[in-house]
């Protein structure tokens, strides 16, 4: 048994699509795409007449050696959201299977559940915010085709040691695939569960260039997973995901000057994190905030409404996520620029006769 073999037998056996640029690439006169013979007039790139590669050779190497991954353990989509909603499709029989989460955490996994019509396991963190490693083993039923870990952990920051994710994946082995989203990785002092992919097959791994590449916006998310897994999560991806905008703005993005520039950022929002951390400890409106490794801090106030509309109404948005298990009056503040850091401390020094 394979992770793969866990996968919807439907999908499995699917037929894909085979797009003209899957059957053939090269020849000087490519006439096989119904695509324009010239660029578009607006077009001063001159390549958008003609169709992306599905999954661009150079783009994927960089990711790999980038990763620490073979070509073959990547696929690319737009964001990492993409490759969660692909996985659950993929794994996930409507109806019958399971995901399993440990929140509070990213939305999105439960959003892609519901949508496929697989049902939620929720096995909530500790008090303080650890992942129960033995009880995500325990609630994993055979129901459970997938388990998603966030480290860092969104909303709370948290890491999930290395140790921890061995020991699930090796429990669920021929069970479940265990999906590691490490969107925050990068200003994190640990290093990456890639490392783990020899020893699993049944781990897998999502990495972003939203957050620490600076590229939200060209939404270039990669899965790192067994190439088998990767082989049939493109059997169910939409013929062109990625636009060779897109795609130029990533390769540009991890050309070597630009990777140096990105960890000057790295490490200078790292510096702001942990001022803030102190500064934010500092104030009476603030009861506690959470240890993270994460380019965010959340922090817990007395009134999080309160304060998330003061700061509303001076102009800064930050993200009420009070709603969450385990996170009352709690609001996650983005680690912005000095200034922008600077501001907000002064907006909530402002609470002192209140509090
Ligand atoms: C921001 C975020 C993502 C989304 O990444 P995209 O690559 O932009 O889709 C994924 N996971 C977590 C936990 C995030 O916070």
């Amino acid at each position: 048994m394979t992770a793969v073999d866990l996968a919807r037998a439907e999908i499995r056996a699917l037929q894909p699509y085979s797009s003209a640029r899957m059957e053939a690439s090269g020849g000087a006169i490519a006439l096989n795409a119904n695509e324009s013979p010239w660029p578009a007039p607006s077009d001063s790139s001159g390549a958008l007449n003609r169709y992306p590669d599905p999954q661009p050779v150079e783009l994927v190497a960089r990711l790999a050696g980038l990763y620490g991954v073979t070509p073959a353990q990547i696929l690319v989509g737009r964001g990492s959201d993409e490759a969660i909603d692909l996985l659950v499709r993929a794994f996930c029989r409507a109806g019958e299977d399971a995901v399993l989460i440990a929140p509070p955490t990213f939305g999105m996994y439960a959003v892609c559940a519901r949508i496929q019509g697989a049902q939620v396991v929720a096995v909530q963190l500790t008090a303080d915010f650890e992942l129960d490693a033995g009880a995500v083993i325990a609630r994993a039923t055979d129901r459970v085709k997938l388990v998603f870990l966030c480290s860092p952990n969104n909303p709370t920051g948290g890491l999930i040691a290395a140790a921890a994710i061995a020991r699930i994946a090796a429990a669920l082995a021929g069970r479940a695939l265990v999906v590691v989203d490490e969107a925050y990785v990068e200003f994190a002092a640990v290093p990456s569960a890639a490392a783990l992919l020899g020893r699993f097959d049944n781990l897998a791994v999502l990495r972003t260039l939203s957050k620490a590449h600076a590229l939200a916006g060209a939404r270039i998310g990669t899965l790192l997973a067994a190439p088998e897994v990767i082989a049939l999560l493109r059997r169910i991806m939409p013929p062109y995901p990625l636009s060779t905008l897109c795609v130029n703005a990533a390769l540009a993005a991890l050309a070597p000057t630009a990777l140096a520039a990105t960890s000057a950022r790295i490490a200078a929002i790292v510096d702001e994190r942990e001022r803030l951390a102190r500064e934010y400890a500092r104030l009476p409106q603030v009861r506690a905030v959470l240890a993270s490794a994460a380019n965010f801090l959340t922090v817990r106030v007395h009134d999080a409404a309160k304060v998330y509309r003061d700061l509303l109404a001076a102009g800064v948005v930050v993200r009420d996520v009070s709603r969450q298990c385990g996170l009352a009056n709690c609001l996650r503040i983005s680690i912005g620029t000095q200034a922008h850091n600077d501001r907000v401390l002064d907006l909530l020094a402002a609470y002192v006769e209140a509090a």
